[in-house]
């Protein structure tokens, strides 16, 4: 007799021995070397480092818009090197969801046409109807639907860019320094926002960003230095954000061993 045993979920991040060099005229940058990282499902996951520790480059990898020169990226259990350009989109498109420190919003669309607007390239127009108004109502938008980007404040644009990333019903979210354009009142309000919705709605997040106060929020921080991972640790490791600070000043002023 024998016994079904159901398989593992691949974890929704499986990055291995992953290096990036890009050509910056004579020179030949290493953006990343040999980079290793799991991100478990339903995790919300930092990923720290100073500016040019190749941060957002791993966050391209990781969404498919850069290919690496070595090592291996999968997304719940499909290795992204082995996807044609077309498949690579449509993984872009439903996996995947995407926001960045600018909100790049289209100006002369409403808040509601940008939230929709995932939806209908990627020929789903039909499901607006039942996605957008339980999801603007959850980000507190309802009220500023019909306004234009211009007329919102920088944390509702930014909600705008979170519930476009949201329409399609991504597993992953991967959001880059997603604070970054916000004052710190609604910085932080966007972090609580990104932890609710990785509890709530089960989804696995990734956010980059060289802020401990926006680290804080995650369950796990992964820290990078000239494109490697040089340590992690948990937030609730420590008893107040200061105290993550210092450790997180430490490990990066560290000399390399
Ligand atoms: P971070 O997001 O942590 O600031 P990046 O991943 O943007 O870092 O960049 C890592 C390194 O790779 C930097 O030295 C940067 O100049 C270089 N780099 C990133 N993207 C490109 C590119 N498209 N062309 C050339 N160099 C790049
Ligand atoms: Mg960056």
């Amino acid at each position: 007799m024998s016994t079904v045993e159901t398989p593992p979920t691949a974890p929704p991040v499986l990055a291995e021995g992953v290096t990036k060099r890009f050509r910056q005229g004579e020179t030949v940058v290493e953006a990343l070397r040999d980079v290793s990282l799991t991100v478990r499902d339903g995790e919300y996951v930092a990923i720290m480092g100073a500016s040019g520790s190749g941060k957002s480059t791993l966050l391209h990898t990781m969404a498919g818009l850069t290919r690496p020169d070595a090592g291996r990226i999968s997304v719940a259990g499909t290795d992204l090197a082995k996807l044609s350009d077309a498949k690579l989109t449509r993984y872009r498109r439903r996996t995947i969801g995407l926001v960045f420190q600018a909100f790049n919003l289209i100006p002369t669309l409403t808040a509601e046409q940008n939230v929709t607007l995932p939806l209908l390239t990627d020929g789903r127009g039909s499901e607006a109807g039942r996605r957008l108004d339980p999801l603007l109502d959850r980000l507190g938008l309802t009220p500023r639907r019909k306004h234009r980007p211009d007329a919102l404040s920088g944390g509702e644009q930014q909600r705008v860019a979170i519930a476009r990333a949201l329409v399609t019903d991504p597993a992953l979210v991967l959001a880059d320094e997603p604070t970054g354009s916000l004052d710190s009142v609604t910085g932080q309000a966007i972090c609580k926002l990104l932890k609710e919705l990785c509890e709530e709605q089960k989804r696995t997040i990734v956010v980059v960003t060289h802020e401990p106060s926006v680290a804080a929020w995650a369950g796990r921080v992964v820290v990078m230095k000239d494109g490697r991972v040089l340590t992690e640790f948990r937030p609730a490791e420590f008893p107040d954000a200061p105290a993550l600070t210092a450790h997180y000043q430490h490990v990066v002023s560290a000399p390399a061993k």
